[in-house]
């Protein structure tokens, strides 16, 4: 099987360092394999995505050497592969509707519980007030997959892991997965599916064999190795790189107020620069 790894980064904003680095570990491990390194654009959130960010991540990129093949793929074309996903869940009597605002979830998770997780990798636990509905709903509904109906229908829940963090096999705890994530959303409202849903479809339809991402995103990837083995997809290899830091130690990720390379650059920094920077100068 070639060794096919990717970036995906979304256009919500500019490239900091903790994407290099996580673009720039991909490329290096998919020439280190003769395989091939892919970039997509996750502009699943149309409300926060934004066509010059995406000019400016290709532009960046190309200029710290990389390149990948085209024409990339890009979430807003893929909705019809994001509903035929959720059909076959949905056919399978693992989803149902939900009409629930953030208000109504925080009214009905009432006060914390020793020892109760309150909050997973999407916010708060959802406390299971619409399970018992079902289609058609109003069209104001986002559509949850019914985590405990999930799970009894997977028994091999492993996935592979080459991440500094840890290097074996990592079994998902099926009592951890109800306790701290439980019913995740696949369809947002306004959107053609959740975050996780696009991000399983596409790496299977890409025949991703590697993700690299940063270490920020374990949890997710316990959610996406749900939606693989629901989906009769394959689960890749996954490697969870550790998240860039500061001169202090503060993490630089994504959302912080990380610099971006385009700064960088304005300042007449090189990519070797970056390189130093990350520490991957070789
Ligand atoms: N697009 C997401 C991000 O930039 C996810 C990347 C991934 O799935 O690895 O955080």
């Amino acid at each position: 099987m070639t060794f096919r790894t990717r970036f995906a980064p979304s256009p919500t904003g500019p490239l900091h360092l903790g994407h290099a680095y996580s673009a720039l570990i991909a490329a290096r491990a998919a020439q280190a394999q003769g395989g091939a390194f892919l970039l997509r654009i996750e502009d699943i959130d149309q409300s926060r995505s934004r066509s010059h960010w995406e000019d400016q991540i290709y532009d960046d990129l190309t200029w710290m050497g990389l390149a990948w093949p085209t024409p990339v793929m890009r979430q807003s074309d893929r909705s019809e592969a994001y509903q035929a996903a959720v059909g076959r869940l949905t056919d399978m009597g693992l989803t149902y509707p939900c009409v629930c605002r953030r208000s109504d979830i925080e009214a009905a998770a009432g006060a914390p519980q020793e020892g109760v997780p309150q909050f997973g990798p999407d916010g708060r636990i959802y406390p299971g007030t619409c399970r018992q509905r079902t289609f058609p709903e109003s069209s104001d509904h986002v559509v949850r997959l019914n985590m405990a109906k999930a799970l009894d229908q997977v028994d091999d829940l492993s996935f592979n892991e080459v991440g500094p963090l840890f290097t074996g096999t990592h079994n998902l705890d099926k009592a951890a997965m109800l306790r701290e994530v439980g019913d995740i959303i696949l369809v947002r409202r306004g959107m053609a599916a959740s975050y996780h849903l696009a991000v399983v479809v596409d790496d299977a339809d890409q025949a991703i064999t590697q993700v690299t991402r940063g270490a920020d995103l374990w949890e997710a990837t316990q959610i996406h190795v749900v939606l693989q083995k629901l989906l009769g997809v394959s689960t890749p290899v996954y490697h969870h790189h550790d998240l860039i830091r500061d001169d202090a130690g503060k993490r630089l990720a994504k959302r912080d107020d990380a610099r971006a390379i385009a700064t960088y650059r304005a300042e007449g920094a090189t990519p070797m620069d970056i390189l130093k920077m990350l520490g991957l100068s070789r």
